[in-house]
């Protein structure tokens, strides 16, 4: 069966993943969003390039923007890097993050697992692309959703 993905999580949920992103982003510089969509027929990874070249994530200053993506009615995830990011670290580099978040959903904690993970990018860029004073919130902290089933 097929759910919607306004069903996936509850409006609270929703806040708490955006102040999840705010949160993470006083610890870097890099941009992070958040797509959920409920099916994904292909690679998850290949699809949220395909995403972060949608939502035009590749207009940050520092080519920094990692992307948290999430088909719900498949549970497949992926977390996709901007160039400068991909640059520094490879796709291994997010393995340990994914894996924490595929857990939390295989107990069907969503929110949660999706929480961890942000607040894990923020922790983990921070070494590469650190905060600092004068930042911008280049990107948007609302969460992306799309229906494509
Ligand atoms: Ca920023
Ligand atoms: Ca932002």
């Amino acid at each position: 069966m097929s759910s919607s993905t306004k069903e996936f999580l509850s409006e609270d949920q929703e806040k708490d993943i955006v102040e999840a992103i705010k949160k993470a982003e006083l610890q870097t510089s890099g941009e992070i969003r958040v797509h959920i969509e409920n099916k994904c027929k292909k690679d998850p990874l290949k699809r949220s390039q395909e995403v972060f070249s949608k939502l035009e994530m590749h207009k940050t200053d520092l080519r920094n923007g990692v992307l948290v993506y999430i088909a719900s009615d498949d549970h497949k995830v992926a977390i996709f890097g901007g160039k400068a990011i991909n640059e520094k670290v490879g796709q291994p580099f997010w393995d340990d993050v994914l894996a924490d978040m595929i857990d939390d959903f295989k107990n069907d904690e969503f929110k949660h697992g999706i929480e961890k993970a942000v607040l894990s990018i923020g922790e983990k860029l921070k070494a590469y692309f650190p905060y600092k004073s004068d930042d911008k919130d280049e990107l948007s902290n609302d969460i992306s959703f799309n229906e494509n089933s």
